[in-house]
C-alpha cells in the first residue's frame, strides 16, 4: 500500500453510476434459506485509502474506496442483459480462470443467458477484422481455467473508441467486461466517455491484469503469484548450473519493464539469488563498485553466483538508442539480458579469467502458464465481484484489493500513476537483505 501513498481526495473515489437500481438481487437466493440471511452491501460500506493516522488527521473526510459485493437492488435487468468480455493486451495466468468465472457468476448467479466473448481484444470489436463474437455458456467455458492463455485471444494497437461504441450498441451489449492491463485501463476510459457523450446506458467494468503488478491502487494483480512461482523454477535451474560448473554464473532475465517487483518477489521466494536488478534502482556496469567487477568478486569467493534482472533494469546503458514502440505505443525497451551476458563474458575474457555463463530467459513461458490455486480462487472473486459491480449499474471502475478488502476504484485513479518498487521501502531492503547485494554505484562507493 506504501506505494500508493500520494494524496487523493475523498470525491475521487465516486464510482459513476448508469442509475437507480430497482430490481431485487436474485444473488439473494444464494444466502440462507429464504435469502434473508445475506448480507448485502450497504452504501457506507467503504475502505479508508490510507491506513495510516497521521494521513487522514485533520480531513473532514477521508477517502475510502466503496466495497465490492452484491447490492440489495440492481440495476439490469437480468433476463434482458447481453454482457460482453474482452481480454487485451499481453498474456498472464488467471485469465481464462477470470473468464470462466465472470461468466459462471452471470449465469448462474444472476440469470444472465446472453453472454459474448469478443475475440482478440478490441480488434474484435471492428467489423473488418471479421471476427465473429462467441457466445459463452458454462458449458462452452468448462476447463478453460486449467489452460494457460487466453482462451478468446488478445491483441495490442489501437482501435476506433467511437467504432468499439457503434458495435456495442449495434450488437445490443448493455455490460462490457474489460481485462487488461493499464492501456486497457485507458481504452475502458475511453469507452465509458464516449458511452457517457452519447447519453446510452452501457456498463464498463474493468479488471486489472498485470503481470508486473504495477497498476495504481491495485494492492495485488492476479498472475502474480503464479508468475513468481513460475519464476522461481529458473532462477533454480540457473542457480544447479552455476554450482555444477567451475566460475558458474546463471543469469535469468524476468518480466518488469517499469516495476521489478515479480524480480524482488521472486529473489525473497529462493534466495539464491546474489544480484537482483530492477528498473527502480540504476547501478553501474564498471567501476571498482559496478556489476562486472561484483561479479567477479562473487565468483572469487563462492565459484557460483546467479544474477536476477527484470527487462526495464539498466535501460540507461542503451541511452541514445531509440528502438521505438510496439503497436500499443510502448517503448520498445532494449535487450538487458542479451547485453549483460555479452558483456560479462567479454570481462572474464579480458581478465582471462574461466567463466561458464548460462543465460536464461523465460519470459513468454510464464505469461501463458495456467494459474496457480491461489491465483484461480483470487480470479474466482475479481470475477464474482466484477459481475455484482456491473449489476449495479456501477461502471467506469475496476474491481481491485485494498487493505484485503475487494473494493471498486474509478478507472482514472488507476491510470494515473504507476507503482513501482520504493527504493528506500521494505521490500527493496528485504532483496537487498536477502542477496547481501551492495548497492553497485561507484559514486557513493558501493554503499
Ligand atoms: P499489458 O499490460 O499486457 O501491456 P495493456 O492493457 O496495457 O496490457 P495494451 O496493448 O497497451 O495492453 O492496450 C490494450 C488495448 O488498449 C490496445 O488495443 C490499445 O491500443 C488500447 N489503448 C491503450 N491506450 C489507450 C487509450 N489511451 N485510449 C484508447 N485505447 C487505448
Ligand atoms: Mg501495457
Amino acid at each position: 500500500m506504501h506505494e500508493d501513498r500520494h494524496n487523493i481526495t475523498a470525491n475521487q473515489t465516486e464510482i459513476p453510476s448508469l442509475g437507480p437500481s430497482k430490481i431485487g438481487n436474485p444473488a439473494a437466493a444464494m444466502c440462507g434459506p429464504d435469502g434473508t440471511a445475506c448480507r448485502f452491501i450497504g452504501e457506507n460500506d467503504r475502505v479508508l485509502v490510507y491506513p495510516y493516522p497521521q494521513d487522514i488527521r485533520g480531513k473532514k473526510t477521508p477517502p475510502s474506496f466503496e466495497l465490492a459485493g452484491p447490492r440489495s437492488k440492481i440495476y439490469f435487468d437480468p433476463p434482458k442483459l447481453k454482457a460482453a468480455i474482452v481480454t487485451c493486451g499481453g498474456m498472464c495466468p488467471g485469465i481464462n480462470s477470470l473468464v470462466r468465472s465472470i461468466v459462471l457468476q452471470l449465469h448462474y448467479i444472476y440469470g444472465v443467458r446472453n453472454i459474448v466473448g469478443v475475440r482478440f481484444g478490441l480488434q474484435g470489436f471492428i467489423p473488418k477484422y471479421g471476427f465473429q463474437m462467441m457466445d459463452l455458456t458454462p458449458t462452452v467455458v468448462e476447463g478453460i481455467h486449467g489452460r494457460g492463455g487466453s482462451f478468446l485471444g488478445m491483441s495490442r494497437g489501437p482501435q476506433p473508441m467511437e467504432d468499439i461504441v457503434d458495435s456495442l450498441e449495434r450488437q445490443n451489449i448493455g455490460l462490457l467486461f474489460m481485462i487488461g492491463g493499464d492501456g486497457t485501463l485507458r481504452a475502458g476510459q475511453a469507452i465509458y466517455e464516449e458511452i457517457s457523450k452519447r447519453k446510452i446506458k452501457i456498463g464498463v467494468i474493468c479488471i486489472p491484469k498485470t503481470i508486473d503488478n504495477d497498476i495504481s491502487f491495485v494492492e495485488r494483480s492476479f498472475g502474480f503469484e503464479t508468475a513468481v512461482e513460475a519464476s522461481t523454477g529458473a532462477i533454480r535451474g540457473a542457480h544447479n548450473e552455476a554450482t555444477g560448473a567451475p566460475n558458474g554464473l546463471g543469469l535469468v532475465k524476468l518480466m518488469g519493464r517499469l516495476s521489478g517487483f515479480v524480480a524482488a518477489q521472486a529473489t525473497l521466494a529462493l534466495a539464491d539469488v546474489n544480484f537482483c536488478l530492477i528498473p527502480e534502482v540504476e547501478f553501474d556496469l564498471e567501476g571498482e563498485h559496478g556489476l562486472l567487477t561484483q561479479i567477479e568478486k562473487r565468483l572469487d569467493d563462492r565459484g557460483h553466483g546467479v544474477v536476477l534482472v527484470a527487462e526495464g533494469a539498466g535501460q540507461k546503458l542503451f541511452e541514445g538508442k531509440d528502438l521505438g514502440t510496439d503497436p500499443s505505443g510502448n517503448p520498445v525497451l532494449a535487450d538487458i539480458g542479451v547485453y549483460l551476458k555479452m558483456r560479462i563474458t567479454e570481462y572474464f575474457k579480458e581478465k582471462q579469467k574461466a567463466l561458464t555463463l548460462k543465460y536464461i530467459d523465460p519470459s513468454y513461458l510464464i505469461r501463458s502458464v495456467p494459474a496457480s490455486s491461489d491465483d484461480r480462487v483470487f480470479t474466482g472473486f475479481l470475477g464474482h465481484h466484477a459481475v455484482h459491480a456491473g449489476m449495479s449499474g456501477r461502471t467506469g471502475m475496476l474491481v481491485s484489493t485494498w487493505g484485503n478488502h475487494f473494493v471498486h476504484v474509478p478507472i482514472t485513479l488507476a491510470v494515473g500513476h504507476r507503482r513501482r518498487v520504493d527504493p528506500q521501502g521494505g521490500l527493496w531492503r528485504a532483496v537487498r537483505e536477502a542477496t547481501g547485494q551492495p548497492s553497485l554505484i561507484n559514486s557513493n562507493g558501493g554503499a
